[in-house]
């Protein structure tokens, strides 16, 4: 009921200033903790530092039963039950590290009800034995950290991750938090279907750091891009990803020759070189760690001040958790993209190579929505949080292309044959198709579907296909537009399109343009 609702909710808020020593909750979480203790699923999406793990720690408190923590990270997993002990609450981890006695200990204090944590690596909850081990504690909650790891359309899929959803059964009275910083729709509807989170409950925090500056740099001779820009650093920390072992390798090489303190980090280098990389770079004995995708998951540095991007990801999720290494002390940091067309062109290729299966069409929507922020027009952070279903209008001020804009000029006129020409082939079809009808063009798909008997027909065709493409991402990036990743990226209006077609509101529009050298190298010197 309501009252025992407010109840609960004065107990968490005493614990939250007994136990844990703050004064009040962050943004989301008296949201999901009053969820959770009224025992509604709930899928949490907060960036890194907001404060998820409170909550299930905090309820784990109030809850009955043990609170089951699902977590891939077992080499956090140590130091969060040791934090607990330090406030008081009975927590315990089982995990590969451990040795036989240590579980048995935990096996026992489960049994006896004395643990009111337990974390798990997603693994052993699949185990038949301990499955049953379970059916006979009372378990109050299911907290999944790190939960994009569910979906394979997610950037860090986790086999182990895919058969979460079958605990369900198995403890049908517990409800389910799963915990994300970074999940774009495709995925976060992923993670309700694999988890079964019931009637669940979406709790939503702003994915902008508006500590880091966006910078997208034209690639032309990357290798002295790269190292002109550490040295402008001067010793600070950063990351390189590269999207190849050999390239960490090489990369890290030449800047140790210019004497820069760097190490290359990769999953094919020996576990004591990984781990000596890792270990220097936390303590500032080593500046700049080149490295693939291996690199990152659960650091916690706070003064990274620059991600560099040396090659383009596949996704923006990818993309945004990487950047999100940078500035966690909140303090200026940059993330910086080298970026060739020609790179996403060849991508393209091999992607275009498979055949088409659904997990393939959405890896290239992915892929597509980041070469599209490579190649944005306008404000970057805009792009990033638009992806993320965050709208917003105002420009940030603080990427390249607000800091350098490039030329703008009124798209009203544009924009509405643009979107009108999306309205009149009945909102089924993809960019391409809509350049071809705005362009006059005459192929096989026009004659079919009779685009060529369209009032919308060849009234672009003043303008190169180029341009009408930037166009369309340029009202796909503003909202007025969307993509439906579900119908082969077939573009559907958006209720913002309206007051433009209805020539109520102008719309500046940017010239196409992808950054010259010198205007971008003047941005980054
Ligand atoms: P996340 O998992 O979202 O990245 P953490 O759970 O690691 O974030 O929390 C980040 C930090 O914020 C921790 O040091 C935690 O103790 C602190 N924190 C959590 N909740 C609050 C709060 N309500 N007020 C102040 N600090 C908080
Ligand atoms: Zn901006």
């Amino acid at each position: 009921s309501a009252n025992s609702g407010e109840a609960d909710l004065t107990a968490a808020r005493k614990l939250l200033r007994d136990v844990f020593g703050y004064d009040k909750f962050r943004f989301g979480q008296e949201e999901i903790i009053s969820n959770v203790l009224a025992g509604r699923d709930t899928l949490a999406l907060l960036p890194t530092g907001a404060g998820k793990s409170m909550c299930y720690q905090l309820p784990a408190m109030l809850l009955p039963g043990v609170t089951i923590v699902v977590s891939p990270l077992v080499s956090l997993m140590d130091d969060q039950v040791a934090a607990m002990r330090e406030v008081g609450i009975a927590a315990g981890a089982i995990h590969s590290g451990l040795n036989a006695p240590e579980v048995m200990d935990t096996f026992r204090k489960l049994h006896n009800g004395e643990l009111k944590v337990l974390y798990l690596a997603p693994e052993r909850l699949l185990q038949r034995s301990f499955q049953e081990r379970l059916q006979e504690v009372r378990v109050s909650l299911i907290a999944v950290d790190e939960a994009h790891c569910i979906s394979q359309w997610g950037h860090d899929f986790r086999p182990e991750y895919g058969q979460l959803g079958e605990i369900r059964e198995q403890l049908p009275g517990a409800p389910v938090l799963a915990l994300t910083a970074t999940a774009d729709a495709v995925t976060r509807q992923d993670i309700i279907e694999r988890l079964h989170l019931d009637d669940s409950a979406l709790v939503q925090g702003s994915f902008d750091r508006p500590n880091i500056r966006y910078l997208v740099q034209e690639k032309y001779k990357p290798r002295t891009q790269v190292l002109k820009y550490v040295k402008r650093q001067r010793g600070a920390s950063g990351i390189i990803y590269c999207g190849s072992r050999k390239r960490t390798e090489e990369l890290a090489e030449m800047l140790m020759r210019e004497g820069i303190r760097a190490a290359a980090y990769n999953a094919g280098l020996p576990h004591d070189q990984r781990a000596a990389a890792l270990q220097g770079f936390i303590r500032d004995d080593i500046d700049v760690v080149v490295a693939t995708v291996a690199f990152g998951m659960g650091i916690n540095k706070p003064n990274v001040r620059f991600v560099m991007h040396y090659d383009l990801p596949r996704s923006v999720e990818a993309y945004y958790q990487e950047t999100g290494r940078a500035g966690r002390d909140g303090a200026a940091a940059e993330a910086i993209m080298l970026y060739e067309p020609g790179d996403a062109a060849w991508v393209w290729k091999i992607l275009e190579e498979h055949d088409e299966t659904p997990q393939l069409r959405v890896e290239k929507q992915k892929f597509s929505a980041m070469t599209s922020f490579a190649e944005a027009q306008t404000c970057r952070r805009l792009v990033l949080l638009n992806y993320f279903n965050e709208y917003r209008d105002k420009a940030c001020g603080n990427c390249d292309l607000c800091i350098q804009p490039p030329r703008q000029y009124d798209g009203t006129v544009d924009a509405q044959k643009a979107l009108s020409c999306v309205y009149r082939t009945g909102q089924q079809f993809g960019v391409h198709h809509v350049v071809d009808v705005l362009r006059g063009s005459q192929n096989q798909k026009i004659k079919q579907f009779n685009h060529d008997q369209l009032s919308t027909y060849g009234i672009g065709s003043d303008h190169s296909a180029e341009y009408w493409v930037s166009v369309l991402r340029q009202l796909i990036h503003r909202g007025l537009l969307l993509q439906d990743i579900r119908r082969h990226s077939a573009l559907v209006l958006t209720e913002e399109a309206r007051p433009v077609l209805r020539g109520e509101v102008a719309l500046t529009l940017a010239e196409p343009r992808l950054a010259t050298t010198a205007q971008l190298n003047s941005v980054v010197e």
